[in-house]
């Protein structure tokens, strides 16, 4: 490995025979502070943004939009599951990058206030544990490599979406840190939102065992920015002079 990652506009790299993706995966539960670290982390090393939960909500919207009949969490199967199933296949859903970050759009709209609604977070657990959902999800996660180098947020992004991603990092803060973030937004759905996150089957919230765990209880984001930087920076072998993220060589 010679050149810094950072120099070539290419989403992956070869390591030792193996393609590995451009990808900084940043997951944890609710109000951990994923989002503003990850935004922060994409701007300083010029990556492409992706909220990857944007994208179940934003199913979660055109479901309830399309008058979708929605499963209860208790009563998921192959029944009650297909009519979310058959929107996704027929919604016109395509990946744009606006401004750094790739949205979801439908119809060439993207709902960008729509999906933060009480109504979008009860029923976006939900539909995020039914199988195909998580499938289709995965898939176009996985295309936004075309945008170039990833910083992708979610749950599951380094264990399932990838799980050969060079950084991964797991955050996470006490219940109560969390819960006084939450009440700060305005939404106290996050915690019921992770029980059934931490207990599906699939794209289960649990940190992959190559995660950084970092519990930001008590930090401020600048804090918690500087951890994640120097983690970032050794593994992706940033120290050389020139390389983006490096201190300038004196002269
Ligand atoms: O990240 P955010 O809180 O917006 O995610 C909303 C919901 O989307 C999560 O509670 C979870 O049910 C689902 N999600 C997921 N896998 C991801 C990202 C989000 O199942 N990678």
């Amino acid at each position: 490995m010679s050149a810094s990652p950072l120099i070539s506009g290419s989403s992956t790299r070869t390591v030792n025979g193996l393609s590995l993706p451009q990808v900084v995966a940043v997951d944890g539960p609710s109000a951990s502070g994923k989002g503003t670290l990850s935004r922060k982390l994409a701007q300083a090393l010029g990556y492409t943004y992706v909220d990857s939960g944007a994208m179940y909500r934003t199913l979660a919207w055109y479901c309830l939009k399309q008058e979708v009949p929605l499963p209860a969490a208790a009563g998921l199967n192959a029944t009650t599951e297909r009519p979310v199933v058959n929107a996704l296949r027929r919604w016109k859903a395509e990946l744009r990058k606006v401004n750094g970050a790739v949205w979801l759009h439908v119809d060439g709209y993207f709902p960008e206030k729509e999906i933060r609604t009480d109504a979008v977070e009860r029923a976006v657990p939900v539909i995020a544990q039914i199988g195909k959902v998580r499938d289709w999800m995965v898939a176009r996660q996985r295309d936004c490599m075309q945008f170039g180098p990833l910083v992708m947020e979610g749950r599951d992004i380094g264990t399932e979406v990838f799980p050969l991603a060079p950084v991964k990092f797991f955050l996470d803060a006490n219940p109560e840190a969390r819960a006084e973030r939450m009440q700060g937004r305005g939404n106290q759905a996050g915690t019921e939102r992770d029980k059934l996150d931490m207990t599906r089957k699939k794209g289960t919230l649990i940190p992959a065992l190559d995660a950084l765990r970092v519990d930001n209880t008590g930090q401020t984001v600048e804090e918690t920015f500087a951890v994640l930087m120097k983690h970032v920076r050794s593994r992706l072998n940033m120290g050389q002079p020139g390389a983006p993220g490096s201190s300038p060589t004196p002269s």
